[in-house]
């Protein structure tokens, strides 16, 4: 068996070899590769310790020095490269006490997570494959090296890698390792949110989001999401649904592209269904208020995750509009489009397709031709500069100051209600048409 490593990290191996140190390529690159797919970055490990690997390569960078990590930069790429490493002991579920380096490279392959994550290869000694990867790879199995109960208590994200990695190739969890997740899903509260977000994520982007159903089952959306778990158990009784709200929401996940702030607006546009729900006289279910109080509640709980204030803001919107289903109209389309704003506004086009299609079959025909007005209607707008804020009016506020209205406020005021003639009808939006407006209404 041969792995094609490209020029630049093997360069890197040969001239540790040279210097009569051993070095492979390891982990997430010789998975990828067996799996027949390019790896996105390459890792080193070898029995160089930190300083050797500084002293050999001309440009490197501290990256995590305190874990053994250089990054030598060279020519094409930046590789890390890392001393075959020992965790101490776990004393926190999160991270061992101390590490030490190691010259074997069994002990450095027995601390990784996953068999498909623990083999090495070197050209010149080949793979190095001491817990069954290749063949769990063949399987489609994620399986913990070693005792998974121990490994799972060392490092409590290991659980949530096991999902992800499942979800990204699209393989079964082994069972020994599926009950020891189920066993100590609670363990998850010790990992900080920040390094949950991030496989998070990677599960959410992946091929295979449906196995957010996986990680409820197990306990974990349980530790980190506990709302997930109230959508998964928040039936909907209405002609529009077949699914409880959780369900609904993994379907819609898995019908939207794999792009960040979409699979994100999926998984929150219901999340306070649950609180939102009414059951009226006849039994069915009305979730009024949903997609307001979506928007504060999936704003908190994106910040208790760590995200990012440009991702907050963005989902947030769109969990807030997903549900507005303005009227077949020019006008009350131009109006939805200027409260959404121009830029999210067509985010929502593949959102509410997303929504349906986890829908029953009750009026989808009629939703999806309605969706096709409205981006008709949309297209039609911004093409024709329709206004839609204050500044694309045919008239500033500066001007209104020269006709003599003097208070800031006052303007602020008088702008708006210009704009809101404009968007009712947009050839109000002349210089002429506004200032007589101005001089008649408000002078
Ligand atoms: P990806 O392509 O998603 O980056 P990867 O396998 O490279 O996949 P990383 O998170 O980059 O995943 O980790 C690199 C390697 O380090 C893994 O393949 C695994 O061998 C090891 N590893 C990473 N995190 C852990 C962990 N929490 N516990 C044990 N081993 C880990
Ligand atoms: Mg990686």
């Amino acid at each position: 068996m041969q792995i094609n490593i490209p020029g630049d990290v093997l360069e890197i191996i040969c001239r540790l070899e040279d210097k009569g140190f051993e070095a492979h390529v390891v982990g997430g690159c010789v998975r990828d590769t067996l799996l027949g797919d390019t790896p996105e970055d390459w890792d080193v490990t070898t029995s160089a310790l930190p300083e050797d690997v500084k002293s050999i390569f001309d440009h490197t960078a501290d990256t995590g020095i305190k874990h053994g990590t250089v990054t030598v930069v060279s020519q094409n790429t930046t590789c890390e490269v890392t001393t075959y490493r020992l965790d101490g002991e776990y004393r926190d579920g999160r991270h061992p006490e101390e590490v030490s380096f190691t010259r074997s490279l069994e002990e450095d392959l027995k601390r990784r997570d996953f068999t498909i994550n623990a083999m090495a290869y070197s050209p010149k000694r080949g793979l190095t494959d001491l817990f069954g990867g290749r063949a769990d790879l063949e399987k489609k199995v994620i399986r913990a090296v070693g005792d998974p109960e121990k490994r799972f208590g060392e490092d409590a994200l290991r659980m949530m890698r096991a999902v992800r990695f499942s979800a990204r190739l699209g393989f079964d969890i082994e069972d020994d390792t599926k009950d020891a997740i189920a066993k100590l899903s609670s363990n998850l509260g010790l990992v900080s949110n920040e390094r949950i977000r991030e496989e998070l994520m990677k599960l959410l982007t992946s091929p295979n989001p449906g196995k957010l159903r996986d990680l409820y089952g197990l306990g974990l959306t349980g530790v980190f999401l506990p709302e997930f778990d109230v959508m998964m158990e928040t039936p909907q009784n209405t002609p529009h649904h077949i699914y409880t709200v959780g369900e609904h929401t993994v379907r819609a996940v898995e019908n939207i592209r794999p792009d960040p702030i979409l699979r994100l607006t999926m998984l929150l546009h219901d999340v306070s269904k649950p609180k939102c729900r009414t059951t009226d006289a006849s039994g069915r279910d009305h979730f009024k208020g949903h997609p307001v109080e979506g928007e504060k509640d999936s704003k908190n709980i994106l910040r208790r995750l760590k995200f990012d204030n440009h991702t907050i803001k963005k989902v947030s919107r769109l969990v807030r509009f997903h549900d507005a289903n303005p009227k077949a109209k020019k006008t009350s389309v131009r109006r939805l489009v200027a409260e959404a704003g121009r830029e999210c506004y067509p985010w929502l086009f593949e959102i509410k397709k997303a929504d349906i299609s986890a829908q029953s079959m009750y009026h989808r025909k009629e939703k999806l031709s309605l969706l096709e007005v409205y981006e008709k209607y949309y297209h039609e707008i911004i093409n024709d500069k329709d206004p839609l804020e204050t500044g694309d009016l045919a008239i500033s506020g500066r001007d209104l100051k020269q006709m003599g209205i003097k208070e800031g406020k006052m303007i602020g005021m008088i702008l708006n209600d210009l704009l809101e003639m404009a968007i009712e009808d947009p050839s109000v939006n002349d210089g002429k048409k506004l200032r007589q407006i101005v001089k008649e209404e408000y002078l």
